[in-house]
């Protein structure tokens, strides 16, 4: 197609259409059912047409999106989604999502997007601030805390390696002095893929013992070295408990280990004095691993990886080419493994100024005050809360695993709220995380209405059965 059959005035008709349409979209939200019904997902059928072999009319298109995708959506952003720890984005995200859109910037460098890359850079200041760590830190922003991780880890390996006299950049990883790797026994399995990316093996960590709400046990920590690299945990994905930063991190320092930190969620507890705590310690780490698609509700995707010494950010993943500008200042490309990408700071950015300081603990705050609101309900109700609400994350058990799946499946199919089940300890379990901004305390009854008379019904199936 001609760039010259859309003229600029359709362009306008066509941005109005989606915004009308998204628009649409945002208020019918917090009404509709959370999980699409199993007519809006099979319609997705629908889709799978042959290629088109000529143009369609982008008006036609972006009517079939929404026909098809709209019913189809996770209504994550509606105020009853539950599941996994997925935020919901804030106004002003998404409205900076749409400038974003249209300015169609490539955040590789900063010669392709002097505003891409600036946003970036006061992004990370300001999340050092609001996290307490230290200002000088170095990072970047990729797409998720996996690829967060995987970049810290991968800096990790090449400080600690030329520590040992290996370049791995040049030399790799085979025969390279050997790296002892330590984790909870409650890690997180995005923490053990990002090993095995790295090298490392999945199987080839130390395990720590972890207690009963998943914290790893200092005590039982083995002898580290300076080729030793420990990851805590900041938030545990079911429980959201927190590793004991401040023990371990002395330990780890006396003996010269690196200490990353899995802070995917948890991390945001610091910008809240009731929560910060908890964290107690984790700023003496030498790199983090967070996402702002989770707690601050930046929308999707936002994974933030800040490092103690940045430097070992540019040896990892500086490249070299004749057509790429060296930079004195940071360079997104030069500190992280992707090279063209989305301008995540935008959305970032703006989620960060629409909120400040007060609206980012407000947030943590008043989610963690809604993740006890159904706790109390769930216990009231009479159902097991297996885990500590220390922050908000919720564990509930029906009674058998048989159960719990049962009440799992009813909720999901129900439509009125969404979570989704686990396994804590051996014990099957339905997980409430509550991430959005949007999310009320009429929300969480409403849910919890329909949790608790969900799990009636199936109990009395069970007991007849
Ligand atoms: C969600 C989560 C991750 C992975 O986050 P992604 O952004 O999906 O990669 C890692 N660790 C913890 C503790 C998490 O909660």
């Amino acid at each position: 197609m001609q760039p010259r059959e859309t003229p600029k005035s359709q362009s306008a008709e066509l941005l109005n259409l989606a915004a009308e349409r998204a628009i649409r979209y945002v208020d019918s939200a917090s009404a509709r059912r959370v999980s699409p019904s199993s007519l809006d997902l099979a319609a997705l059928a629908g889709l799978h047409e042959p290629f088109p072999a000529g143009p369609s009319n982008p008006a036609d298109v972006l009517n079939q999106l929404e026909a098809a995708g709209s019913p189809a959506t996770m209504a994550t952003t509606g105020g009853r989604y539950f599941g996994f720890v997925n935020g919901g984005m804030v106004p002003a995200a998404l409205a900076a999502s749409w400038m974003a859109g249209a300015w169609n910037q490539n955040a590789s460098l900063r010669v392709m997007s002097p505003i891409a890359v600036e946003l970036e850079d006061v992004v990370l200041q300001w999340i050092c601030e609001a996290l307490g760590l230290p200002l000088d830190c170095q990072g970047g922003l990729v797409t998720c805390a996996t690829m967060a991780s995987f970049t810290a880890l991968l800096a990790a390996r090449h400080a600690l390696l030329r520590k040992a006299g290996w370049d791995v950049t040049e030399n790799g990883m085979f025969g390279a002095p050997p790296i002892q790797v330590v984790v909870g026994a409650e890690v997180h399995a995005s923490v053990l893929k990002a090993l095995s990316m790295a090298g490392f093996g999945r199987k080839r960590v130390t395990i720590v013992d972890a207690d009963s709400q998943g914290r790893m046990r200092a005590d039982r920590l083995p002898q580290l070295s300076e080729s030793t690299i420990v990851c805590i945990q900041a938030g545990n994905v079911n429980t959201g408990a927190f590793d004991p930063a401040d023990e371990i991190c002395a330990k780890a320092k006396e003996q010269g280990a690196w200490i990353h930190v899995d802070g995917a969620f948890g991390l945001w507890a610091r910008v809240s004095p009731k929560y910060a705590h908890l964290t107690r310690g984790i700023e003496n780490a030498d790199s983090w691993a967070t996402d702002a698609h989770k707690w601050p509700n930046a929308g999707y995707d936002c994974g933030v990886v800040l490092l103690k010494n940045g430097d070992a950010l540019r040896a990892a993943f500086g490249i070299n080419a004749a057509y790429l500008e060296p930079g004195a200042r940071r360079e997104p490309m030069q500190h992280t493994p992707e090279s063209s990408r989305r301008a995540r700071g935008v959305e970032l950015w703006a989620t960060l100024k629409s909120l400040g300081r007060d609206g980012l603990r407000e947030l943590v705050e008043r989610t963690c005050a809604l993740a006890q609101r159904f706790a109390k309900g769930l216990q009231d109700a009479g159902f097991e809360v297996l885990n500590d609400v220390v922050i908000n994350q919720v564990l509930v058990s029906f009674g058998s695993p048989e159960v719990t799946r049962e009440v799992i499946r009813r909720i999901q199919e129900g439509g009125t709220c969404w979570c989704g089940g686990t396994v804590w300890q051996g014990r099957t379990a339905m997980r409430i995380s509550v991430s959005s901004w949007a999310t009320t305390e009429a929300d969480v009854d409403r849910s919890l209405d329909a949790i608790v008379r969900l799990a009636a019904e199936s109990r009395s199936i069970a007991s007849r059965a």
